[in-house]
């Protein structure tokens, strides 16, 4: 069965007992999470972040780099002044590179010029190693011309076998 099938009935049974619905706008907590979109992450439980407290920016990885968009809006129009980068154990960027994944979707479709051309134009930002890429993320954000000079900037590693999280920088 297709997911999208049972959203109604799910949505109906958080639906009836919700009571948020005049959190204003703008992260009450001022804070931003930038993490994966692994299925094994979920940072309102695992952070204890409360509906209305932060922005969480989700992406393969949780790059900064590719967070960029998302968090000049949420420092210059709703007032965050914190980011915290999670990037966790068993992360699937640590596994193919830009140029493989190149092939992939260009031998899928054998010819196909203007696939090849896209998919030349992506960069898929995967790394080596997890600390490593936490610390140059967090650099990254530090050093970054569109990012508030007094941000607080942290990074840390989710580790999907214990649940854990563990400060790096
Ligand atoms: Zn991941």
């Amino acid at each position: 069965m297709a997911a999208h099938l049972e959203f109604p009935k799910r949505n109906a049974a958080y639906a009836a007992t919700f009571d948020k619905g005049d959190l204003a706008l703008p992260p009450a907590k001022k804070y931003i999470v930038i993490t994966c979109m692994d299925a094994r992450v979920e940072p309102a439980s695992q952070l204890g972040i409360e509906l209305g407290d932060a922005h969480v920016i989700r992406n393969a990885g949780g790059v900064a780099q590719d967070a960029i968009r998302s968090i000049v809006i949420s420092q210059r129009l709703l007032g965050t002044r914190e980011i915290a980068v999670f990037h966790h154990t068993g992360c699937g960027m640590l596994l193919f590179t830009t140029e493989h994944l190149r092939e992939v979707v260009k031998d899928a479709d054998p010819g196909n010029a203007v696939v090849a051309e896209a998919v030349d134009k992506i960069d898929f930002l995967e790394f080596g190693h997890l600390q490593e890429s936490v610390k140059s993320d967090v650099k990254f954000l530090q050093e970054h011309p569109l990012v508030l000079k007094d941000t607080k900037v942290t990074g840390w590693i989710y580790d999907v076998t214990t649940g854990k999280v563990s400060q790096v920088v």
